[in-house]
């Protein structure tokens, strides 16, 4: 029996650069293939952390040749544009890698709106450095005329800061339902998601904000009522006392255990530790739910019990 499987992307499916990103999708393709091959649903979401740093750059180079005429343009917008351009990347090479293996089965990808709390407290606390280092003086103009939070980032000189708040929803979430209901594979939830909020009536804001892109494939991968959880990134397998000489790679774990060595701190904030946490909240979402962490090319192999981290009750 096939299983309805999301999938998270790492940075290591997607690459750094254009290039890179096109030769990275044909890897990212065949892993996702071989789910569908063996007769799995799948929806796929991914990060964009390169991508999204691409973008805002090129923005505002725009502004800083033309401040009449280019506005900075809203992080927002610049999740979108990210979506839009992994999206197509991948599209493009899944559709050739089923075509190749005889399947006939379309591919979409839809933008996604997640909504985000406007009093959630990640929003007092931007923690999250973006875009390109600047001078104190570029910095302070930023400030003043446009309202941003500044850091200065390890002595490298300043960055904007922007808050990761949790997601709470998925807009398009029904739209995602029916695609995969359809039988499409649908890649959703770019980049965490394009935070938005709602103001007045039915207007959604877009937020200056970053969501982890982990936590948004939990909310997904529910709201979808997925049977598993597969977070895809550059280890085989989780590790408590990561990189000392007695560490130890872990092959099950139950959601209490997983949580006990979160506490110890074993994972690292901002990598594995999101990874670690979405999968206990999907594991824990219902019974039967399983969340896997493994290699992009161990998917198939992940599934089917023979390697990974898997955390189910
Ligand atoms: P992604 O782009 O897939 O989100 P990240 O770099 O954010 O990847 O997180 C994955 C990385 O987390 C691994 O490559 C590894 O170096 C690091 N890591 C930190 N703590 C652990 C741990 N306890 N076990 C395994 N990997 C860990
Ligand atoms: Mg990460």
């Amino acid at each position: 029996m096939g299983k309805r499987i999301v999938i998270a992307l790492g940075g290591n499916a997607l690459g750094n650069t254009l290039p890179e990103q096109m030769i990275a999708v044909k890897e990212t393709a065949r892993a996702i293939a071989d789910l569908i091959e063996d007769g799995n649903d799948v929806v796929i979401a991914h990060g964009n952390g390169p991508q999204v740093g691409m973008l805002q750059k090129a923005m505002a180079e725009l502004t800083r040749s033309d401040p009449e005429k280019y506005i900075p343009c809203p992080l927002s917008v610049c999740v979108a544009m990210s979506q839009g351009y992994i999206g197509y990347d991948l599209q493009n090479a899944l559709r050739e890698e089923l075509l190749d293996r005889g399947i006939q089965k379309g591919v979409s990808t839809v933008l996604t709106q997640v909504e985000v709390d406007p009093k959630d407290p990640a929003f007092a606390h931007p923690t999250k450095p973006i875009g390109a280092f600047m001078t104190k003086e570029e910095a302070d103009k930023l400030v003043a005329e446009r309202g941003y939070e500044v850091m200065e980032d390890a002595g490298r000189g300043y960055r904007r800061v922007v808050a990761s708040p949790l997601p709470q929803s998925i807009v398009e979430i029904e739209s995602i339902r029916d695609m995969v209901e359809a039988g499409l594979v649908v890649v959703a939830c770019g980049g965490g998601g394009i935070p938005v909020f709602r103001t007045e009536g039915h207007h959604l804001k877009g937020a200056a904000a970053v969501i982890d892109k982990d936590f948004a494939s939990c909310v997904l991968a529910e709201q979808l009522n997925a049977d598993a959880l597969i977070i895809l990134t550059a280890v085989e397998k989780v590790a408590i006392r990561f990189g000392q000489p007695d560490q130890e790679w872990l092959s099950e774990l139950t959601p209490a255990q997983a949580e006990q060595y979160i506490a110890e701190g074993h994972f690292a904030p901002g990598s594995m530790l999101p990874k670690v946490q979405a999968a206990v909240r999907f594991a824990k979402s219902a019974p039967g739910r399983t969340a896997l962490i493994t290699l992009l090319d161990k998917a198939r192999d992940g599934i089917a019990g023979k390697t990974g981290t898997a955390i189910h009750q």
